[in-house]
């Protein structure tokens, strides 16, 4: 899949997207992961992008054309249309179901506003949805950009060394991941529980699901009522 970050500070999304697993992946080949200046689309000589919002108040708004002359050059000659996505506190809020849906999209484009926001009409013009990570006011959509872009890159194929990793993560059929461990057996006299060195597969995946489940209930109880839901329609 591919996925373009619309932003006025590519160099904090790349830093960010050029590590570790989801870095690696696009030195590879496996996730196409671009970012485009919306600065270099501005007309203004002196590549001004923002402005003062009409009706007066606090800021400045960025304003509509930077933002569509950088849509219409990604979009070229291209007889597909991304779906496109603004990062904006006003969306729905992103979680693992949304992350999903997008990683089997054929092209995302993520719009990263800053100062107060964009211009309404073109939000109207060129957004298909606006998404937010959560209920907090940050400085600028590159943070919730790259949120997505990770989420939804890692479920990508070949991203993960072992696909199965995902299926059996947080969230994966509406609950939370058992506790893991790793050598040594006996940490600051903390055990490891019994059943995971004793070799019995059917005991430990019994083991993790009752973990699960628990876990779920004592942290995320709502996750459980969503299942239940589910089930009910
Ligand atoms: N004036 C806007 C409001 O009250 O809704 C907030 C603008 S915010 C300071 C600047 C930019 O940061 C937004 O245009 C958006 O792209 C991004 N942003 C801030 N908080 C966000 C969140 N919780 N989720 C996604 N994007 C966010």
């Amino acid at each position: 899949m591919r996925i373009d970050i619309m932003t006025l500070f590519p160099e904090m999304v790349e830093n960010f997207l050029s590590e570790s697993i989801i870095g690696r992946s696009r030195n590879a080949g496996k996730l196409d992961i671009r970012t485009v200046n919306i600065r270099d689309f501005s007309e203004d000589k002196h590549h001004r992008v923002d402005d003062t919002p009409y009706g007066g108040g606090r800021g400045m708004l960025m304003a509509p054309d930077p933002i569509y002359n950088c849509y219409r050059h990604l979009v070229g000659e291209s007889e597909s249309k991304p779906y496109v996505v603004y990062m904006s506190p006003k969306g729905r809020t992103f979680n693992q179901s949304i992350a999903k849906s997008y990683s089997s999209m054929d092209w995302l484009v993520l719009l990263c506003g800053h100062y107060e926001g964009i211009d309404q009409r073109v939000i109207d013009e060129i957004v298909d949805e606006e998404l937010s990570v959560g209920d907090y006011v940050l400085t600028g959509g590159e943070l919730p950009a790259c949120i997505v872009a990770d989420a939804v890159g890692r479920l990508c194929d070949g991203v993960l060394a072992l696909p199965e990793c995902h299926e059996i993560e947080s969230f994966e059929g509406g609950m939370l991941e058992y506790p893991q461990y790793t050598r040594p057996p006996v940490w600051h006299g903390r055990e490891v529980p019994e059943v995971l060195l004793s070799g019995h597969h059917a005991n430990i995946d019994e083991w993790r699901k009752n973990q699960s489940l628990e876990i779920t209930k004592e942290k995320r109880p709502d996750l459980l009522r969503n299942i239940k839901n589910d089930e009910g329609t």
